[in-house]
């Protein structure tokens, strides 16, 4: 691949340059992933930047719902929306839920958006990945929102958090009084909490729900992150497109005091510092599951355990020795 002519052609808003170049990213091919690092690198230069927005919630909470309306009321604002999928659960099942270019179907049809289903197989470590730089790519594109999304099971939340600049949650309104069972954990992560179909019926539950919430972000710990009546929660209707308008004012509000405050790169940085951790863990994992690292254990393990060597210098052995697989 011609990787100059490529990044040219993505740095110009090329979408099928653009899609080419996330499926390398997604690659499980090394040869793959260093084209798509050096696309990256010859992109850099660009510095172009979009808000990267985390969106979270249960399956069936709106999320595509949402996704469709609120992208739609962007790009009539002439803003470039991009959505990417993170779905740990098509590992499992092996096929795309999230993103499905089916349930978006006025977005995906609109030329200034562009939709990524979520790839499957493969690990959260090898996803966080993927997705980053499918968000950098995104960005060099020229495109001014990335909406990330994610169903609210298991780590992908705290992943899709640390990938972005602001973090939103979308919840339904309660059935009774209770806060839904939503983990404190994850609570503490979202900058705005969206209470989601409050319309007809269902808008006295979804008042309360809002009201709950409220009361709730207010006995968190204050973050300097945060302005004054951060983190919010607020009402929307997907459906009725109610809302959404002061979302995104919120939103914007949100990360143009983090711009200004220096937060917003600190943010970056931090990100930056614990995604290049991260990769050093996986990259000596990875090494760890090779076949000759694993020989090597064994090996070792036998002697340890018949006490010729002891634990510590047997661990030695095999990390020094990790170097050279
Ligand atoms: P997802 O699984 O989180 O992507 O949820 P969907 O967007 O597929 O929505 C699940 C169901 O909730 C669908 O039947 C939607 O029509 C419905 N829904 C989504 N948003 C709203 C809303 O704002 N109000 C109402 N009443 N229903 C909604």
């Amino acid at each position: 691949m011609d990787i100059a002519a490529t990044a040219e052609k993505i740095a110009n808003g090329d979408r099928r340059a653009l899609a080419r170049a996330i499926t390398l990213a997604e690659s499980g091919r090394a040869d793959h992933r260093a084209q798509a690092t050096a696309l990256l690198e010859t992109l850099k230069p660009l510095e172009r930047q979009a808000v990267r927005i985390g969106l979270s919630g249960t399956p069936g909470v709106g999320k595509s719902t949402f996704i469709e309306a609120f992208g739609c009321l962007l790009t009539g604002k002439g803003l470039k929306v991009a959505v990417l999928a993170v779905d740990p659960s098509s590992a499992r099942s092996g096929g795309s839920i999230l993103g499905d270019k089916t349930r978006m179907e006025r977005l995906s049809r609109d030329l200034n958006a562009f939709i990524r289903p979520s790839p499957s197989q493969s690990q959260l470590g090898g996803v966080a990945r993927r997705t980053r730089e499918a968000i950098e790519l995104c960005e060099a594109a020229g495109f001014d929102v990335v909406l990330i999304e994610t169903v609210g099971v298991g780590q992908s939340e705290t992943m899709v958090a640390e990938m972005s600049d602001l973090f939103v949650l979308l919840l339904a309104p309660a059935g009774g009084d209770e806060l839904q069972g939503v983990k404190r954990g994850i609570m503490e992560m979202a900058d705005l909490i969206l209470v989601n179909k409050a319309d007809g019926d269902l808008k006295p539950a979804a008042t309360r729900t809002c009201a709950d919430y409220m009361g709730a972000l207010k006995l968190l710990r204050k973050r300097p992150q945060d302005p004054e009546g951060f983190p919010k929660a607020m009402m929307v209707s997907a459906l009725a497109e109610e809302g959404l308008e002061a979302a995104w004012d919120e939103m914007r509000g949100l990360v143009n005091w983090r711009r200004e405050t220096g937060f917003f790169d600190k943010a970056r940085a931090d990100q930056s510092r614990f995604w290049f951790g991260e990769e050093v863990r996986q990259g000596l994992l990875r090494r760890l599951e090779s076949a000759e690292a694993k020989a090597a254990v064994e090996a070792l393990a036998e002697k340890v355990a018949a006490g010729e060597i002891s634990a510590s210098r047997a661990a030695e052995m095999v990390l020094k020795n990790l170097d050279g697989v």
